[in-house]
């Protein structure tokens, strides 16, 4: 009886050391958002919690070294844009003006660090000189639907190429071929899964072979 304790007793303290620790509790979706720590699938929960609370969101912005500015709110047609920020200076550079939901900005600033960084050097061995978006705010309904897009609150950023100093890497071009351009695009859209609610793509539908759709809607779609 006592050796049944006893073991019981080994057991319990070593599911509490594996599973109790520090690390394991950061993780937890309750806890905050570290910038710093590499995203799971508890990210996004955390993210998301931010985009009732502008000042939390930029503090973390501001955490992440990025220069940005708060936008007043408006309305645009029907749609209502609120808790705005610009992006003017994150990891890389863009095409076009990157401003939108503060946690969406956030989730853009995260995947540059976390997600796209990573993958470049991995499979391309340099990081983008810049990212090419083709439209945040569109105050529209998802194409071929009644539903309200999450681009009508600027809550979802189309991504279709990244520009290298050895060349361009795009959807269109380079998505399912048999090259290392392929395998870092492959990669940008399993990681965005840690730090976007929804993450289309080629596979997804024939509307997104141009680009990655990265929102932060209230569901979980990786495809
Ligand atoms: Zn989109």
């Amino acid at each position: 009886m006592k050796g049944v304790a006893l073991l019981v007793l080994v057991g319990l303290i070593w599911v509490y050391q594996e599973l109790f620790t520090a690390e394991f509790y950061q993780r937890m979706p309750w806890q905050p958002l570290d910038v710093s720590a590499e995203p799971d699938r508890f990210t996004v929960t955390k993210i998301r919690r931010l985009s009732d609370d502008l000042l939390a969101c930029e503090r973390k912005l501001y955490e992440l070294g990025v220069s940005y500015e708060s936008l007043p709110d408006r309305t645009a047609g029907t749609c209502a844009l609120d808790s705005q920020v610009q992006l003017n200076q994150s990891r890389y550079p863009y095409s076009a003006p990157v401003k939108g939901q503060c946690a969406l900005m956030l989730s853009v600033a995260l995947w540059e660090k976390h997600v796209v960084a990573p993958a470049a050097l991995e499979y391309l061995g340099e990081e983008p000189t810049r990212i090419n978006h083709s439209g945040i705010f569109a105050c529209r309904s998802v194409r071929g639907s009644q539903r309200i897009s999450e681009h009508a609150s600027a809550n979802a950023i189309d991504i279709s190429s990244f520009e290298f100093d050895q060349g361009s890497v795009s959807l269109l071009g380079d998505w399912g071929e048999d090259t290392s351009e392929a395998k870092f695009l492959n990669a940008v859209q399993q990681g965005s899964c840690n730090l976007f609610g929804g993450v289309l793509g080629p596979e997804y539908n024939a509307l997104h072979r141009d680009h990655f759709h990265l929102d932060l809607g209230n569901y979980r779609i990786c495809s």
